[in-house]
């Protein structure tokens, strides 16, 4: 796949295990749950529209509006039964987190505690410079590179 360049504002954090500086930038996640997954094998992030309105549809087909987490655990994973291979073919997780690109140490999703309702109702995605954003087609993926805010 030839990806868009999307440039995105960002920073840098120190890698917990190799103290190489990562370079990344942040989607806030407006309306939650937002379905995303990390790539197990890389930094790509799956963001999809058809992901999306599967969601949409369990929300708008529950008691209150409200579904049950079970309920959205198990979307979330038929959403992973899916999902296409990543850019190295490898698969997006549940519970995959963002790796330096350094030395491939993976950061804990939330310190390591696997809180399913807060791992669903995630506001923030971590795009590492260099990642793929993949969308639902290849006009809607996006390479990302990330500028760094020297100014400030
Ligand atoms: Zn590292």
């Amino acid at each position: 796949m030839n990806l868009q360049i999307l440039d995105r504002d960002g920073w840098t954090m120190q890698c917990p295990s190799c103290a190489e500086s990562i370079t990344y930038t942040l989607i806030n996640n407006q309306q939650l749950p937002v379905p995303f997954f990390y790539a197990e094998d890389c930094n790509d992030v799956l963001l999809r529209k058809t992901d999306q309105k599967l969601v949409d549809k369990v929300f708008a087909g529950s008691a209150g509006g409200k579904p049950n987490l079970k309920s959205l655990e198990n979307l979330w994973h038929q959403m992973l039964d899916v999902a296409p291979s990543t850019g190295n073919g490898g698969r997006y997780g549940f519970w995959s987190n963002v790796k330096c690109p350094s030395c491939s140490a993976e950061m804990p999703y939330n310190d390591g505690a696997k809180d399913v309702e807060q791992r669903i109702f995630e506001p923030k995605i971590v795009l590492v410079n260099g990642a793929s954003l993949i969308g639902d087609t290849e006009g809607d993926s996006w390479l990302i590179n990330v500028l760094l805010q020297t100014t400030r």
